[in-house]
């Protein structure tokens, strides 16, 4: 039975170090390949040793595709391209290409400029593993080889933001990346068409969130900030970088200008901090959010925050409803959840079994989801049989509902080889053997050489050979010498064919039954 196989090998059950590997069809393809904010040692990549310990895993992946620039989606692909050493093609959209580089650098400037670690990959690296990237067009398809093809759609999260549908004959996988469905001051909403794929691979980020409307949240903030302003205080509002609003980055308070302002202005309680989404585990915007007020700085310096902290959520990622929305739009036969937590993703679960009919899954790192597909057989439906069926009462549920009728098949005349090839069959050879005994005193090889002689004198219209390995073959049957009999004086041969050579190979056993002719040795 066909199946498709899903390991995460990040962003299983959790957020940041997006990648999984998805097998379908038997092509390997890796989505994402990013760090994760919440680490500063190796926990920080994916640890691609999962991939394959056998082989190079460039001979193991078909291609590497990147759904969008942010860190926790591309961070680790220099270090996977030329440091694990991945040499094959790696997809993402024109946009993607051209900001990707430089939030590289600007990574690789804070872990190695800054903070001074070796052994990170260097500004080349990041030069030659651009060169390995292969830029796409929305709704552009790529054929990555004769079976494997990839198509991008708009995913509303950021600048060049991409979900990709991989397909592999009937078969596919959507990976939606990140993505929003309402839009903003930016961006558009996230669109698939009806392309009712095996799996949706669907981030999960806001989970069990509903949010309000963008107006009210607008007002709510503005609000906030005056109150703040009219009291003498200050308002630092922590973003995400590109592609989005810019006020102090990065947006997670783990680094940089926005964290050096925190530590400024959190002691006077007149001020205020917006964060304006979500804050990975380990982060200094997760430990306020989550409440604590005393933090533990670099060098062991206690930072008290006295200051207001609020949470706005300003993401552009899909809320609860935006997920729905998009398996609506999409009709998956199933649903797995990345790039999420897993109590959230463990509701969210549910809400889609119990309202689309589906299974949906919600691996962990390292834990691989097996799913067999049926491969689909489209059949056109009279449109006198369709009207019948819907007055008797059957109602469609998720587009399904039983229908009996006659099918009527058509028939195809192929070559059995494109027969073969079309139904992904191997195939088997059912061969014939006759034993045919012939009465010679003397050795093995010298009555194979008067067999031999034999035929070749008699069927001069055909092909007869004498093998190395002692055998002979007449055009494609095979006959050979074995040493089975008891009797010194008898020899055996073997004679075997195939069932298109029916014909020859009945003739041969009945010529060679006749005996061979008297020779003077
Ligand atoms: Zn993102």
């Amino acid at each position: 039975m066909p199946e498709i196989k899903v390991t995460p090998l990040g962003a299983g059950q959790d957020v940041g170090r997006s990648c999984i590997l998805v097998s379908i069809a038997g092509k390997n393809v890796m989505l994402d390949c990013g760090m994760h904010m919440g680490y500063n040692d190796d926990r920080r990549f994916p640890d691609f040793s999962y991939i394959t310990q056998n082989g190079r895993l460039t001979d193991f992946l078909d291609c590497v595709i990147i759904s969008h620039f942010h860190l926790d989606h591309c961070g680790a692909l220099p270090y996977f391209s030329e440091m694990v050493g991945y040499d094959g093609p790696i997809y993402m959209t024109h946009p993607t290409k051209a900001i990707c580089p430089i939030l590289l650098e600007d990574y690789r400037k804070i872990t190695v400029d800054k903070k001074g670690e070796t052994n990170f990959f260097t500004s080349q690296m990041i030069k030659d593993c651009m060169k390995k990237v292969v830029a796409v067009h929305l709704h552009q398809t790529i054929q990555v080889d004769d079976e494997l093809e990839i198509k991008a759609y708009y995913a509303g999260h950021v600048l060049g933001a991409a979900m990709f549908q991989i397909k592999v004959g009937s078969e596919s996988v959507v990976y939606t990346g990140d993505y929003n469905m309402t839009p903003d001051r930016h961006l558009g909403a996230a669109w698939i068409d009806k392309c009712r794929p095996d799996l949706l691979i669907s981030e999960s980020t806001y989970a069990t969130t509903i949010r309000d409307s963008k107006r009210c949240r607008e007002r709510d903030f503005l609000k906030k900030v005056h109150e703040s302003v009219e009291r003498g205080g200050k308002v630092l509002i922590p973003v995400f970088a590109l592609g989005r609003v810019v006020f102090a980055t990065p947006g997670m308070l783990h680094a940089g200008q926005s964290l050096q302002i925190f530590r400024k202005w959190a002691g006077n309680e007149k001020n205020m901090v917006i964060m304006p989404g979500y804050c990975v585990q380990g982060t200094v915007g997760h430990k306020i959010l989550s409440g604590q007020r005393k933090l533990e700085m670099e060098g062991r310096q206690i930072l008290e925050v006295k200051m207001q902290v609020e949470y706005m959520s300003f993401s552009a990622h899909a809320d609860a409803k935006g997920i729905m929305q998009l398996i609506r739009q999409a009709e998956p036969r199933s649903v797995l959840l990345v790039h999420g937590e897993a109590k959230k993703m463990e509701f969210l679960k549910q809400k889609i079994e119990q309202e689309f009919h589906v299974n949906c899954y919600m691996p962990a790192n390292g834990e691989t989801t097996t799913l067999f597909t049926s491969p689909n057989i489209p059949v056109d439906i009279s449109l006198g049989l369709l009207k019948r069926e819907s007055a008797i009462g059957n109602t469609p549920v998720n587009n399904d509902f039983p229908l009996s009728g006659t099918a009527i098949l058509s028939f195809r005349l192929v070559s059995p080889e494109q027969a073969l090839k079309e139904l992904g069959l191997g195939e088997h050879q059912l061969r014939f053997t006759c034993r045919v005994h012939i009465q010679d005193p003397r050795k093995e090889h010298e009555m194979v050489l008067r067999v031999y002689n034999h035929l070749k004198g008699v069927l001069k219209d055909y092909s007869v050979q004498h093998l190395p390995d002692g055998s002979i073959m007449v055009e494609s049957i095979l006959i050979q010498a074995t040493a089975q009999s008891e009797d010194q004086g008898t020899k055996v041969l073997l004679v075997s064919w195939t069932y298109q050579d029916e014909e020859l190979g009945s003739y041969l056993t009945s010529l060679l039954k006749k005996g061979l002719p008297q020779t003077t040795a």
